[in-house]
């Protein structure tokens, strides 16, 4: 027998990317304070969270997940066993709410939804039609839960379409970004919810960077097109992102929930969120609903970082979204120009393939609301700088 070692098989992965410049490690934040920390020593201005309206942090935030951590520090069980308390349930019906839904389902996570909704509504022979760069939680899901899955072009509707007409039979699933995870750019909405009646397919929205960003009162990339909620019968909310907390939901219509729920097994076979992660999302809720003034202070950041881009000739990708990113190319040129911005005091994450397509890679910048004026004059000098030290 000449099995092979597992050990043997990693060193030479390790090796590989080693030389491919595709090493990985997380970096260890502390002393976090606002958009300020301090990263493997080193105080820095923090331009890679999701944390758009600064809601991690926000004083109101905190104060829920104190008051209900007296509850316990977790949920003791998963949701149909005895761990769906008042908080969960009160989070569902705050979130149908303020997003004009039916119904919403809390999951652990995002990628834990996105598995759920793929499993438990396609089987053999169902359709899974996605944008190319959809989130790597939706390609997972679709590779595996046993669909037929077509993808199309980046934002090409058109492609959607021949996509869903290359199968008649069974159901069929559209599904795509609202605001594209590692690019920002914004689903053609109105165009793949017209596919999607055209062909008969449910159309699902992962809006993980949409919500509490874009639409009145923060409803999302849904909202934001003009879309009625029953356009799309299923949208994904995440809790991690500009609500600052950990989870997600999944929001829609009622059948298909009530489906997800007793059947999902992402949703039957584990922990419910800790009610006190729950309270906190309750809070961030609140907050985000009614927060136009996070929302202008943001986009006057997303403004001014565009201008002062184009002033210094940086072509940042289009986006009109926090996630501003900057097309570099090569990986190892990634990889500099973010270590000239942290020696400049500018946390950039640079991001490589597989998470972005070959020869893509780019410095995704995010923004908040939390930043102020001149930190992001101050990135701005910094990229400038980092541009003509690496790309000379
Ligand atoms: C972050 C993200 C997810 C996953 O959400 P988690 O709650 O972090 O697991 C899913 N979809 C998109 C588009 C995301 O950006």
């Amino acid at each position: 027998m000449s099995r092979e070692s597992l050990q043997a098989r990693a060193i030479a992965a390790r090796a590989q990317r080693e030389a491919a410049h595709r090493r990985r490690h997380a970096r260890t934040v502390a002393r976090r304070e606002g958009v300020r920390c301090s990263v493997d020593g080193r105080e820095v201005v923090n331009f890679c969270s999701n944390d758009y309206l600064g809601l991690s942090q926000h004083p109101q935030v905190i104060a829920a997940l104190r008051d209900a951590a007296g509850e316990g520090a977790g949920a003791t069980a998963s949701h149909l066993v005895c761990g769906h308390g008042e908080q969960h349930a009160a989070l569902e019906r705050e979130l149908a709410d303020w997003l004009q839904a039916p119904r919403a389902l809390l999951f652990g996570s995002g990628y834990m939804a996105n598995l759920a909704v793929l499993q438990a509504l396609l089987g053999d022979g169902d359709l899974c039609v996605q944008d190319k760069l959809n989130h790597a939680s939706l390609i997972d899901a679709a590779r595996l839960g046993g669909c037929v899955f077509k993808r199309y072009p980046h934002a090409d509707a058109e492609g959607a379409a021949r996509q869903l007409a290359t199968q008649a039979g069974g159901a069929a699933l559209l599904s795509s970004d609202g605001v594209f995870s590692m690019d920002g750019d914004v689903a053609p909405l109105g165009e793949l919810a017209r596919v999607a009646r055209a062909q008969q397919a449910a159309l699902y929205i992962d809006d993980a960077h949409g919500v509490g960003v874009l639409g009145e009162a923060g409803r999302g990339s849904v909202d934001h097109a003009g879309l009625a909620s029953d356009a799309v019968p299923l949208r994904l909310v995440t809790f991690g992102k500009a609500l600052g907390g950990a989870g997600a939901a999944v929001i829609g219509d009622a059948d298909l929930i009530g489906h997800l729920a007793e059947t999902a097994r992402p949703y039957i076979y584990t922990t419910a969120l800790p009610p006190a992660q729950v309270a906190a999302t309750r809070e961030a809720v609140r907050i985000a609903r009614t927060g136009d003034g996070l929302r202008e202070r943001l986009n006057a950041n997303i403004e001014r970082l565009k201008a002062g881009a184009q002033a210094r000739g940086l072509a940042l990708m289009p986006s009109d979204t926090p996630i501003q990113p900057l097309l570099v190319g090569s990986d190892a040129q990634a990889l500099a120009m973010a270590a000239a911005l942290e020696d400049q005091g500018c946390w950039v994450a640079p991001i490589r393939p597989p998470t972005v397509p070959e020869g893509s890679a780019r410095l995704r910048i995010t923004l908040s609301a939390a930043h102020e004026t001149a930190q992001v004059e101050g990135l701005l000098d910094a990229l400038a700088r980092a541009r003509d030290r690496v790309m000379a």
